[in-house]
């Protein structure tokens, strides 16, 4: 083990050799090193790590160190790495081979168990969380016959061009403007809102009702970091934009089948027209879905008139993972899942506390993240007083002892039920040491 250097950095503080050298590799043939931003590590410097392997709470990088896993895949992943029962279904299924381009048997029992666990009549299986809210944002104003769509700053439906206005996630990470490509036309059509403010949604309407078709939200928001709606803010959503002939879309992609079995649905039930989901739902493969009132949902080709379709949608090996992982979903997961987020989440704010640095927790269910502000964060403007700085040092010092945090603070944490007493030992080994680099670095000191 490698001295503790006085900023309170651990055993892989330093160099990252074997991960350095990927990333200048794929720096030069992928633009900026990565498929999706936040991987790069902007927000925080330094060198992403590359992972080799998981196995439960524990991912492995290219230099061969271990960490515990805080990020879960950005979310899919509630029972751990190569869950032994997921591992089998994906195998078995390969072992039939990989894609048909037909209907199969596991899309229908994945669409099953979706229908049976969430308020969605009817479901569509795509790809991506982003297919699936492209396609039910194309599904309601097919099915209104209007063009215009509200969406919350900092809310995060994927990179969807008419939904890259005011977005969350790497677009927050990286402090993006709305994005250079996306035309005046697909954007004009999108009223951005400050989240948790219903007067401004009122009055959207009322300037607006009758070209409005939907209203998008995340059913709670896990992309500026986790901000819980307000009592009652995602109800009165429904109330108003029914109302005025529009539909609702509940974004689930993040909460869906990981604040409960049924998603944010459990917890709060909403009378949502659409819903989509992904994430879970495919146990760590590429899987998504959008569903809804079975009324919406036959406007959908081939059934009715608007067109959406994939070539790998429902993919056999994808069906396998998020069916066996939705199956070994019981009630008991989601309460161990509560009770660790809830351990982790107390341990970190116990440990900034007492190095005195400003914080917020902030919750959606099992859902967490920490906010480097003292004033309570209920949309976008709020998140952004944060000490990003603080942040910085805090994850650093917590990545050189052995845990994985999202490397931005403006991201939700992960947990699974893979996170045992050794995970949690070293998380509160790590925790002191990472408040008080937090402390040095927002007070300007290092
Ligand atoms: C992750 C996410 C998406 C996008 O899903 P992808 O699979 O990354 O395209 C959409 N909405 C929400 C709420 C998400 O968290």
């Amino acid at each position: 083990m490698t001295a503790i250097d006085s900023a309170g950095l651990g055993p892989y503080a330093g160099d990252a050799p074997a991960s350095q050298a990927l990333f200048d590799r794929a720096q030069a043939i992928v633009p900026g090193g990565v498929n999706s931003p936040v991987r790069a590590f902007r927000a925080v410097g330094g060198t992403p790590r590359f992972m080799v392997g998981g196995e439960g709470c524990w991912l492995t990088d290219a230099d061969g160190r271990r960490y515990v896993d805080l990020v879960c895949s950005w979310g899919p992943l509630i029972l751990g790495h190569a869950h032994p029962e997921v591992i089998g279904a994906i195998t078995a299924a390969a072992a039939h081979g990989t894609s048909f381009g037909t209907p199969t048997p596991g899309e229908v029992a994945l669409g099953e168990e979706i229908v049976a666990r969430t308020p969605v009549e009817q479901v569509r299986l795509v790809n991506s969380g982003t297919e699936a809210t492209m396609s039910a944002l194309r599904l309601a104003r097919g099915f209104t016959g209007r063009s215009k769509v509200v969406k919350f700053a900092g809310c995060y439906h994927g990179h969807v061009d008419a939904l890259l206005a005011a977005a969350g996630s790497g677009v927050a990470t990286l402090a993006l403007p709305d994005s250079p490509g996306v035309t005046g036309a697909a954007a004009g059509d999108t009223i951005v809102l400050p989240y948790n403010d219903i007067a401004a949604v009122e009055a959207a309407f009322a300037a607006e009702g009758p070209q409005i078709a939907a209203v998008i939200t995340e059913a709670a928001c896990g992309n500026m970091g986790v901000v819980a709606p307000r009592d009652g803010f995602n109800g009165k959503l429904a109330e108003i934009a029914h109302r005025h002939g529009a539909v609702l879309i509940l974004d689930e992609v993040m909460t869906g089948f990981r604040v409960s079995g049924a998603g944010w649905a459990g917890l709060e039930p909403v009378d949502a027209d659409l819903w989509t989901f992904g994430k879970v739902m495919g146990g760590g493969l590429p899987a998504a879905a959008f569903g809804g009132r079975a009324s919406i949902m036959a406007q959908l080709a081939p059934a009715g008139p608007v067109y959406q379709a994939g070539t790998l949608s429902g993919n056999p090996l994808a069906c396998a993972a998020g069916l066996a992982t939705l199956r070994l979903a019981t009630p008991e997961v989601y309460a161990q899942l509560d009770a660790t987020a809830a351990t982790i989440g107390k341990l970190s704010s116990d440990a900034l506390a007492a190095a005195g640095v400003p914080h917020t927790l902030a919750t959606a269910g099992s859902m967490f993240s920490i906010f480097f502000t003292h004033e309570p964060v209920h949309n976008y403007d709020d998140a952004r007083t944060q000490d990003v700085a603080a942040f910085k040092a805090f994850f650093h010092t917590m990545l050189s002892r052995g845990v994985y945090l999202p490397p931005s603070a403006y991201e939700s944490w992960f947990v699974s039920t893979a996170i045992d007493a050794e995970a949690l030992d070293v998380i509160s080994a790590a925790l002191p040491h990472a408040a008080r680099a937090a402390a040095a670095a927002s007070a300007g000191l290092s």
